[in-house]
């Protein structure tokens, strides 16, 4: 039933989902905690002091952001435990607590952030195209990006994993077991893309959807036999429906969370991988993991940035 009433508090996030999984039939109930758990209501989120007297000599997006006096940011809405939007149109996440961090640490109180959700297609445009000032939502690192994008990070690391019905057997050996399942993931995401260059299943065999949720959605309904996409995600999913849903855990990729940058401007990146290394020495970064996604998931660390 939780993933009922998560289904609700996504309706709220003018997500796109099936009548079916939406379960009409049942208001979201309250739940109370930052997400950790995923249930559907979003608690406290951490305390972070904003930083004072900032420059960031030579961003253009950060002169931008300081005359404004806000950040936008982009983000998911239906991912618990990471970037999350519940009922009441709280949000809250591990990726939501990094992206308060760093607007933090820009001198930019946490509360002023206007949140924009993009689904992982349009993550380049919106960053090329001025929409948004960064992003943080389970966005990977990769070449390919980095010719439209820049990334501060990694702040993650994760794997691409499967989503299955419970009482499921038939995929546990993981990406080998794919041939002839039907298969369902994000558009413009790299698990949809590694399920094609690596032609797991037959190309009659994939879903795509804007949204993972949608594909959830169908796996409950039994549209599709398996969601494919970063274990932190599917683990966030597999909490909300525990008697319905299960991660096969045989992660097959490494997936390197970065927050998304304009292309052009080193200075800001370069304060946003201060920002982070900060995280990391003085104690934030894992107080926020355990905040949120260390709650259902396991022990972590903050990984060595990529600095370039
Ligand atoms: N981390 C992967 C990606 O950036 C999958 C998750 C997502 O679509 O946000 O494509």
């Amino acid at each position: 039933m939780r993933m009922r009433t998560l289904v609700a508090a996504c309706g709220v996030a003018a997500l796109a989902l099936t009548a079916a999984a939406c379960g009409k039939d049942e208001p979201s109930a309250g739940g109370g905690n930052s997400g950790g758990n995923a249930t559907d209501s979003c608690g406290e989120l951490h305390k972070f002091t904003t930083a004072t007297g900032v420059d960031v000599a030579g961003s253009t997006a950060f002169t931008k952001i300081k005359s404004a006096g806000k950040v936008t940011v982009g983000v998911k809405a239906d991912q618990p435990n990471l970037g999350y939007k519940d009922a009441d149109g709280k949000r809250c996440g591990f990726d939501i607590e990094v992206a308060r961090m760093v607007s933090a640490g820009l001198g930019i109180d946490p509360d002023k952030i206007e949140y924009k959700e993009i689904p992982s297609a349009n993550r380049e445009t919106a960053i090329a195209g001025g929409e948004i000032d960064y992003y943080v939502g389970t966005y990977s690192i990769t070449d390919k990006r980095k010719k439209q994008v820049s990334f501060a990070g990694p702040y993650f690391i994760a794997g691409q994993d499967l989503l299955v019905r419970k009482d499921d057997t038939s995929m546990d050996a993981g990406k080998t077991a794919l041939k002839g399942k039907k298969v369902c993931s994000a558009t413009g995401s790299t698990p949809i893309q590694r399920v094609k260059d690596e032609q797991l299943t037959e190309a009659s065999n994939i879903s795509e959807f804007k949204t993972y949720s949608e594909c959830v959605s169908q796996l409950l309904d039994k549209k599709v036999d398996t969601v494919t996409t970063d274990d932190a995600i599917l683990k966030g999913y597999a909490a909300t429906a525990p008697d319905e849903l299960r991660v096969v855990g045989k992660p097959f990729s490494t997936e390197k969370y970065g927050i998304g940058l304009p292309l052009a401007d080193k200075a800001l990146r370069d304060k946003v991988n201060t920002i982070l290394e900060t995280s990391a020495s003085d104690g934030t970064w894992k107080a926020i993991y355990g905040e949120t996604l260390g709650k259902s998931g396991s022990d972590s660390t903050p990984p060595p940035l990529e600095k370039y």
